[in-house]
């Protein structure tokens, strides 16, 4: 017995409980062990366990871990726990120490984030740690509470999520209502009534130390600024995400495994690189945090094309029975079949493993689906116009917002036209809803086809359209969607939908050029849309100006 688990072996009576007693050998691994449980004692907390020396140094998180960088987390240290002790899942007898219901639930590996002696740097106070488990990615840091005033060893640490893709800013605890086990899929209740399978062993090769491995490695490449209390500089200068040159590890990407790699979907054109599937993937993580900000809470459709963009395409609107563990399935009051919806980085690469090439949110406020929180406005131009009189109607639809205190910004669609966006502030209380929103965009779209009618028009018919660009102000509906920005399309040349700032929504602008390829580079030079959430404005307030 390692002695450091003697306060473990005294604190329980192996013939009582059935804990794993501290004797239970269970080797150490190249890649330490982590696992969290799920632990409804006198009070329910979460249990986290890191492989450190042959034995699991131990907290107990009285809140549970945070997604959020904001939110430090209370974890009181335990005794040490012996390393069979990350396989154990069931009831401890009430009137035994712990008593309660215990479930994994979640494991995996965790590496300190610097070369430095993990033991030393728990004994210093300080560890930074990066995990690969199943529910919890990314970096992390416990710090030791200052000693109290009698000067004896504070049992206090914060647990702290490091900013990074993993970090969930303001909705850090969603995390928690995932309640179920990763090694059984027993839920609490499941595991108290002592139905369902016992748990799998923790798996200590394959798949696992792969999906470590991938996330130490973009962890890594992201450099040492992302510590818990200083975002990077280039955070915080633009607000923006990091761009961790991001790669895959044979293929595993992001956490993710994908199969068929290989598999084209795009393929060359004009001498261009094709798109394969794990291409598809590492673009997806690259610009998934990004991404995030536009399609999180909020359903998502999907373009899906399995054998390529020559191959069939599938509109899929609805959640799908077998789907990834990693995207959510949402029911909306009033609609029947619930709806998919993409919340993490995570999610985003899942869906590179279903081939979905395009990402269509709706564009109700996040985790709202009845209220409206951005209009679109598509600029669609008939074949025979060319891409400048298309720059020159969006600049005029963002000037027509400007005057009525609205903010506007602008992406290429990946196709031939230009979307321009206005986020709009969630107000308490208001009344306003998507009839509203369609109505003022219908209004701002009517006005400019009036002022201009050899340009614009807001009707749909195709034979009256030549010339000219049709205002499609339909896109403002509740269940209506547009591509996200930088999603790509499942067109030729691997295009995305590019947001771009207004300096570039100039006549020479050539939309063509951002692709796959080439926009993770731009998006890590560029302000544009940096300052999007900050610019919501009110729709009511602008209905008033525009009818005043
Ligand atoms: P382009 O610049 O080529 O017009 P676009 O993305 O604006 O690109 P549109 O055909 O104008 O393409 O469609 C606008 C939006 O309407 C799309 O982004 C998509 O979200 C939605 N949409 C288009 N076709 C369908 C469809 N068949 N079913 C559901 N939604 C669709
Ligand atoms: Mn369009």
């Amino acid at each position: 017995m390692v002695n450091t688990l003697s306060k473990y072996h005294e604190k329980r009576d192996f013939k009582k409980t059935p804990e794993p007693d501290a004797n239970s050998e269970l080797k150490s691994t190249a890649h330490p062990r982590f696992v969290i449980q799920k632990h409804d004692a006198t009070r329910l907390h979460y249990d986290l366990r890191l492989e450190v020396g042959g034995v699991f140094k131990s907290w107990a998180i009285t809140r549970g871990p945070s997604l959020d960088p904001q939110e430090k987390r209370l974890a009181v240290e335990v005794e040490d726990h012996p390393l069979a002790y990350g396989d154990f899942e069931g009831t401890i007898p009430t009137a035994e120490y712990g008593g309660g219901t215990v479930m994994l639930w979640d494991r995996g590996f965790w590496l300190p984030e610097t070369h430095a002696d993990p033991a030393q740097s728990l004994r210093d106070g300080e560890l930074k740690f990066v995990i690969a488990g199943s529910k919890l990615t990314g970096g992390w840091v416990l710090v030791r509470m200052k000693h109290d005033r009698n000067h004896t060893k504070n049992k206090n640490w914060l647990l702290i999520k490091h900013r990074d893709a993993w970090a969930k800013a303001g909705d850090g605890e969603r995390i928690l209502k995932q309640d179920r086990s990763i090694a059984s899929k027993r839920t609490m209740h499941q595991i108290a009534s002592g139905k369902g399978a016992k748990p799998a062993a923790f798996m200590l090769d394959g798949p696992n130390i792969a999906k470590a491995d991938a996330i130490w490695h973009s962890r890594l490449a992201t450099g040492k600024n992302n510590s818990a209390s200083e975002p990077a500089p280039m955070q915080r200068k633009k607000n923006t995400h990091t761009f961790a040159a991001i790669t895959a590890y044979g293929d595993v990407v992001g956490g993710v495994k994908i199969s068929k790699t290989a598999k084209i979907l795009w393929p060359t054109v004009n001498g261009g690189t094709a798109v394969s599937k794990l291409d598809l993937a590492v673009y997806m993580a690259t610009v998934g945090p990004w991404m995030l900000d536009h399609i999180r809470g909020r359903p998502c459709s999907l373009i899906r094309a399995p054998d390529g963009i020559d191959g069939a395409q599938f509109f899929q609107r609805h959640a799908m029975k077998g789907q990834s563990p990693l995207v959510r399935t949402v029911r909306i009051t009033g609609d029947h079949e619930p709806y998919l919806q993409i919340d993490d980085a995570q999610g985003l690469v899942a869906m590179s493993q279903i081939a979905a090439l395009e990402f269509h949110p709706w564009n109700c406020a996040e985790f709202q689906p009845m209220r409206p929180g951005r209009l679109i406005f598509d600029l669609d131009p008939a074949p025979d116009v060319p891409f400048s009189a298309v720059v020159d109607a969006a600049v005029d639809i963002r000037d027509r917002l400007d005057r009525v205190g609205l903010v506007s910004f602008c992406k290429t669609t990946g196709g031939k036209g230009l979307h321009v966006v206005t986020p709009l502030k969630v107000e308490a209380g208001a009344d306003l809803g998507w009839p509203e929103a369609k109505m003022f965009a219908e209004a701002i779209s009517t006005q400019m086809a009036n002022d201009n009618p050899d340009c614009y028009l807001v009707t749909m018919s195709k034979k009256i359209r030549a010339g000219r660009i049709f205002l499609d102000y339909l896109r403002n509906d509740r269940m209506a969607t547009a591509v996200a920005p930088l999603s790509p399309r499942a067109r030729p040349g691997a295009p995305v939908s590019m947001p771009l700032s207004w300096a570039q929504v100039r006549r020479d602008l050539d939309a063509q050029r951002f692709t796959i390829w080439t926009a993770p580079a731009l998006m890590a030079k560029t302000t544009a849309w940096a300052d999007y959430h900050k610019s919501a404005r009110s729709l009511k307030a602008a209905i008033r100006k525009l009818v005043g």
